[in-house]
């Protein structure tokens, strides 16, 4: 196919067999540095300038951006390098073996996402860098599964990119111009303990908690109605009160009680609006009460990914795929990319289903399918001046 690459399944074994975990436990994160320079390895010959850029207070943390030329109109095939942590019992495989077996490849971030990295090398490979009238550039994120760091970094350093985007997160190659967002939020309620046998002695928190829950399902009612979201499999927003921690004993009034919650947004919400009106619908139900509030944002959030200005993109994955685009459930860095002006379709190998569990997989003739979307929708954007 092209002599200056490895054949593609053994990149995507090499990929694997790199660790870099993302966690937010500091004892389980991991640098992603040594995947940047694999990649990095491959993409220089085939002639793309590349910067491996520290992520500004994430200490080891690189995103890797390579050119084909200087510009901003040109087509960015992105993916993150980072994996979930692994539950070492639960894998029957070694994680990093990158192991072959009837047609799929085993692996920690085999399907979650490092093949596509390698599939948007391969892709880059067979065609002229330097007769393409826009530019082709790759982009490597740090942190994706942890805070995005990594794009957020991107979209704070302002740089433009490119003008259109693919994001190769697993879709099984459908192409997707709509997911949710999410944030995770905690409450936290402190009333005043007291003696059970005069509950009005105390504060009960578990009490404030309810009146809380009551408020919460108001507001996600009110939200479902102003934004319908019916493209989706679950349409609408949608709110889960994950976790509730309060009180000890039944003989003491509880002081203190603490809810998380996870609430998905769909196009047309933002997170920070989200959820200042989540934290003003609970401080009004409980003005006057005496109980005192606590918030924390638990995960700052993704935005929901709506279709771009342009319907180019999306047109020429639909067509290079065979399949319409369509609405997933799970969030990516593409509403983050998208504050650069690029149109953002999510369209890479790998099924979602298999991502973040136990002996991950990806059917090889997934991957080597892949390559030739990514050449064809390469060749669409970068042969023609924008
Ligand atoms: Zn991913």
């Amino acid at each position: 196919m092209n002599n200056k690459l490895p054949n593609l399944q053994d990149m995507m074994r090499q990929l694997v067999a790199v660790p870099s975990v993302s966690s937010v436990q500091p004892a389980h994160d991991q640098s992603n540095h040594a995947v940047s320079e694999l990649l990095a390895g491959w993409l220089e010959p085939l002639g793309f300038s590349i910067e491996i850029r520290p992520v500004p207070g994430l200490a080891g943390k690189y995103n890797l951006v390579a050119r084909s030329a200087p510009g901003d109109d040109g087509l960015v095939l992105s993916g993150h390098t980072d994996t979930v942590p692994f539950d070492a019992n639960r894998w029957t495989r070694d994680p990093f073996a990158g192991e072959v077996q009837d047609g799929r490849l085993y692996g920690l971030g085999s399907a979650d996402m490092k093949s596509f990295l390698a599939v948007a090398a391969h892709a880059a490979a067979r065609v002229d860098l330097e007769k393409l009238a826009r530019p082709l550039v790759i982009v490597g994120t740090a942190d994706e599964e942890s805070g995005m760091g990594g794009a957020r970094a991107l979209v704070d350093e302002g740089e433009p990119l490119g003008s259109r985007m693919v994001i190769g997160e697993p879709t099984a190659l459908r192409p997707v111009t709509r997911h949710k967002g999410v944030l995770l939020e905690r409450i936290r309620i402190d009333g005043r303990s007291g003696h059970a046998s005069d509950p009005a002695a105390g504060l009960n928190a578990i009490d404030g908690a309810m009146v809380v829950i009551g408020a919460l399902h108001a507001l996600i009612d009110g939200l479902a109605e102003q934004f319908p979201g019916a493209a989706f499999p679950v349409p609408g927003p949608t709110l889960n009160i994950g976790a509730i921690r309060g009180g000890d004993n039944p003989n003491r009034i509880c002081a203190g009680c603490e809810l998380d919650v996870d609430l998905r947004l769909v196009p047309g919400m933002r997170c920070a609006e989200t959820r200042a009106a989540l934290r003003a619908a609970v401080s009004r139900a409980l003005e006057g009460s005496g109980f005192e509030l606590g918030f924390t944002a638990l995960f700052d959030g993704i935005d929901p990914l709506a279709p771009g200005a342009h319907k180019d993109l999306a047109e020429a994955c639909e067509h290079a795929t065979g399949h319409a685009c369509g609405a997933v459930n799970f969030g990516t860095e593409g509403p983050l990319f998208q504050q650069l002006d690029m149109d953002v379709v999510v369209c890479g190998p790998g099924d979602i289903a298999v991502a973040h569990q136990p002996d991950e997989s990806i059917a090889l003739t997934q991957a080597y399918r892949a390559v030739d979307v990514m050449e064809q929708v390469i060749r669409h954007f970068c042969s023609q001046a924008g």
